[in-house]
């Protein structure tokens, strides 16, 4: 359109189009180069804002201009958004009314009929409702869309029994923190950590007292580790401790803390005082090293404290 203007010898159209055009494609540069969409969606809303008020105070071809606002409202709502979209179709509404209501020779264009501007106004104030209608409802069930994936994402990572995370939950945690490991040149260490003899509680009292005793465990286990710490259900009674920033000598002392946490307070179920005791393998992540590995040799060790009388935490660091 730019340049079937210029052929027209319509050069300030021609001109306005082109640099509009010009400015779309920035905007596209600075949203793939810079992922900045505020700034791109707002040279796009400013610059088709600014072509739409010169075509309207010069009315375009045959006074034609103002038929092309109306593509400015379904635009401006669905690149700023509902909120950014109203403040900016507000100012621009304001002008356009100025611009065409306003006698005087600066600003108006005084060829448009009375009756046209009414109603092109009024159309244009129903146009920018409905977008806005249109933008809420579209924003809303985006939310909601959001918010649900959100939802079963955690679901997804989130053992039922325990509220503890679950495998996959876990296995992201140490991708997360072997990441900050490489950065950071910190240490990362796992506890994996075996009920013994759980079978014999199942047995015992019965399948669901086995299932408390585990919830009581992994309440205990949560309260005995720090913030960025994190404890997970890695199997039936198997539970993986990943503790960022700790050596495999003070991840021994935390398995230690966790031995006599649970000598010390018994589990109480029922009123019934429950003697559990677990045993424990400790490692201490290699840069470099895969999850699989680490977890291979923190097993090895475990089936040494299991095969050591149980109730420890192999290899003996302290
Ligand atoms: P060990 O000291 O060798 O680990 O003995 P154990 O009895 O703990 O080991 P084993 O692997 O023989 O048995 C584990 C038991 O854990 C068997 C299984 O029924 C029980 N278990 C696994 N998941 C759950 C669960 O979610 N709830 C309950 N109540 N029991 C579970
Ligand atoms: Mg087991
Ligand atoms: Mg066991």
């Amino acid at each position: 359109m730019g340049i079937l203007a210029l052929a027209n010898a319509t050069y300030t159209l021609g001109f306005s189009l082109l640099v509009a055009s010009f400015s779309y494609l920035v905007a596209f540069v600075v949203q793939t180069k810079t992922h900045n969409a505020i700034l791109a969606s707002s040279i796009i809303a400013c610059s088709l804002y600014s072509l739409m008020i010169y075509l309207v105070y010069a009315g375009g071809v045959a006074n034609t201009g103002p038929l092309w606002v109306f593509i400015v409202a379904p635009v401006s709502m669905f690149i700023q958004g509902l909120k950014r979209g109203l403040i900016g179709l507000s100012i621009f509404s304001l002008i356009i009314v100025l611009i065409m209501f306003v006698p005087g020779e600066f600003f108006s264009n005084e060829s448009y009929e009375p009756e046209f501007k009414l109603r092109f106004i009024l159309s244009f104030l129903t146009v920018i409702f409905l977008s806005a209608c249109y933008e809420y409802s579209r924003e809303k069930s985006q939310n909601h869309t959001l918010q649900l994936s959100k939802q079963y994402e955690q679901l997804a990572l989130t053992d039922q029994l325990t509220q503890l995370a679950n495998r996959r939950g876990a296995f992201n945690k140490i991708e997360i923190e072997q990441a900050r490991m490489a950065r950071s040149k910190e240490p990362l260490s796992l506890i994996l950590c075996d009920v013994d003899h759980f079978k014999k509680i199942n047995d015992d009292y019965g399948h669901l007292t086995g299932d408390a005793v585990l919830i009581k465990l992994a309440e205990r286990f949560k309260s005995l580790v720090r913030g960025q710490d994190m404890v997970a259900r890695w199997g039936g009674e198997e539970f993986l401790f990943i503790l960022p920033g700790t050596s495999v000598e003070n991840a021994a002392l935390v398995a230690q803390k966790i031995h006599d946490a649970l000598a010390q307070e018994k589990i109480v179920h029922q009123g019934r005082e429950l003697t559990i005791t677990v045993s424990m393998g400790v490692v201490e992540m290699q840069v470099g090293g895969t999850v699989d590995t680490a977890i291979n040799c923190a097993d090895k060790y475990l089936y040494q404290a299991k095969n050591s009388g149980r109730n420890q935490t192999f290899p003996k660091l302290l």
